[in-house]
C-alpha cells in the first residue's frame, strides 16, 4: 500500500505549523513538521523536537533512525543532507545533479518515508516544509503518493510577521538568529515562493487545494472539515476540541515554527493578519503587479475554483 503524503507548500509565517498539527491529530495519521530540516538540524545537529528531547533522542524520530538505512552513516547523511537543501532551493535538480545523486536523494527520501510511516503506524503523513521546489523534486517516488495543501496568507500579514526578527533560542524552536526582513524582500520572496508553489500544484490537478489562513483562522473548524472531506481525514474530535476552544495536543513536528514547542495548540484570531490601511494597498499593489491570475484574485479576496477554503 503506498504511503499518502500531504505536502503543505507556499510561504513561511502563513500558518502551516498550525495546519500540520491540526491533521496531525486526525486518526491514523502522523505530522512530520518540516522534514527537510530532520536531517540537516534533527540529526546532524541534535536540535530539540516539539516534544523537547534533541531528535536523536526522541522516542518517535530515535526509532525512525533505526529503520531507515541511511542513517547509519554519517557521512552518507551530509551527502544526502547537501542535496536536500539543494531540492529546497531549485526546481528538478535531476538536471543540476549526477544521476546517481539524484537516484541517491530520491532513493533514500522513499526509504525515509517508509520508515517513518511504519515507526508511528500511520499510511498518511502530514509534511510542512514548504518549498514547493522540495515538492516538485520528490513527485512520482515509488511508493508515495503526494498530496498538496497550498496554504496562502495575504502579503500584508507575512510583512509584518518578517519584520519582527527573532533571536536564537534552541530550546524555544529558534535554531539561530532570524534578522528583520524589509517589505521589499518579504514581498519578492513572497510572491515567487507562491507561484513556484501554485505551478506544482496546477500539475497535481485534484490532487490539491488551496487554503487560506485568513479563512483557517477566522472559520477553522469548516476549514478544516472541508480539507478533511477532501483527503478523506477523520477530524471530528479535533474539530470538537476546536470549537470548545480545547487545545490541541502537540506530538513530535520535528521542525517548524515555535509554536510548536508548546504544548498544546490553542487555535485564536492572529490580528497582524487584519492589518489596514495605506501600507496595506502599498504592499498588496506591488505584490499584485505581475503575478499570476489565481494569486491576484487572492490578494483581491476573491476565489478560484480550485479553492475550498
Ligand atoms: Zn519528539
Amino acid at each position: 500500500m503506498s504511503i499518502q503524503v500531504i505536502y503543505i507548500t507556499g510561504f513561511g509565517r502563513s500558518g502551516s505549523t498550525i495546519l500540520d498539527i491540526v491533521l496531525g491529530s486526525a486518526p491514523n495519521v502522523f505530522g512530520c513538521g518540516e522534514l527537510n530540516a530532520f536531517v540537516r538540524s534533527g540529526l546532524l545537529r541534535g536540535e530539540p523536537c516539539s516534544c523537547g528531547k534533541p531528535v536523536p533522542d526522541c522516542s518517535v524520530w530515535s526509532e525512525v533512525v533505526k529503520a531507515w538505512p541511511l542513517a547509519r552513516d554519517k557521512s552518507a547523511l551530509r551527502a544526502y543532507s547537501s542535496i536536500v537543501d539543494k531540492a529546497d532551493r531549485s526546481p528538478l535538480i535531476r538536471s543540476r545533479v549526477s544521476a546517481r545523486a539524484w537516484d541517491f536523494f530520491r532513493r533514500h527520501s522513499a526509504d525515509l518515508y517508509q520508515a517513518i510511516s511504519e515507526v508511528v503506524g500511520a499510511v498518511v503523513l502530514i509534511e510542512s516544509s514548504k518549498s514547493p521546489h522540495r515538492l516538485r523534486n520528490l513527485l512520482g517516488l515509488q511508493g508515495v503518493d503526494f498530496q498538496a495543501i497550498h496554504l496562502i496568507r495575504d502579503v500584508v500579514g507575512v510583512v509584518s510577521s518578517m519584520h519582527r526578527g527573532l533571536a536564537a533560542d534552541p530550546s524555544a524552536g529558534v535554531a539561530k538568529d532570524i534578522p528583520s526582513r524589509s517589505s521589499f524582500q518579504t514581498v519578492a520572496a513572497w510572491r515567487a515562493s507562491n507561484h513556484s508553489a501554485e505551478r506544482v500544484c496546477r500539475d497535481m490537478g485534484d490532487r490539491s487545494i488551496v487554503v487560506h489562513m485568513e479563512q483557517m483562522i477566522s472559520s477553522p473548524v469548516s476549514t478544516f472539515e472541508q480539507v478533511a472531506r477532501h483527503y478523506g481525514l477523520d477530524l471530528t474530535r479535533v474539530c470538537a476540541a476546536v470549537a470548545a476552544n480545547q487545545p490541541i495536543p502537540i506530538h513530535h513536528p520535528v521542525a517548524g515554527n515555535r509554536l510548536r514547542m508548546q504544548e498544546n495548540l490553542v487555535i485564536r484570531q492572529d490580528a497582524a493578519s487584519c492589518e489596514s490601511g495605506a501600507r496595506s494597498d502599498w504592499l498588496r499593489r506591488i505584490a499584485v503587479f505581475g503575478a499570476s491570475r489565481r494569486l491576484r484574485q487572492t490578494l483581491m479576496g476573491g476565489t478560484t475554483s480550485r479553492d475550498v477554503c
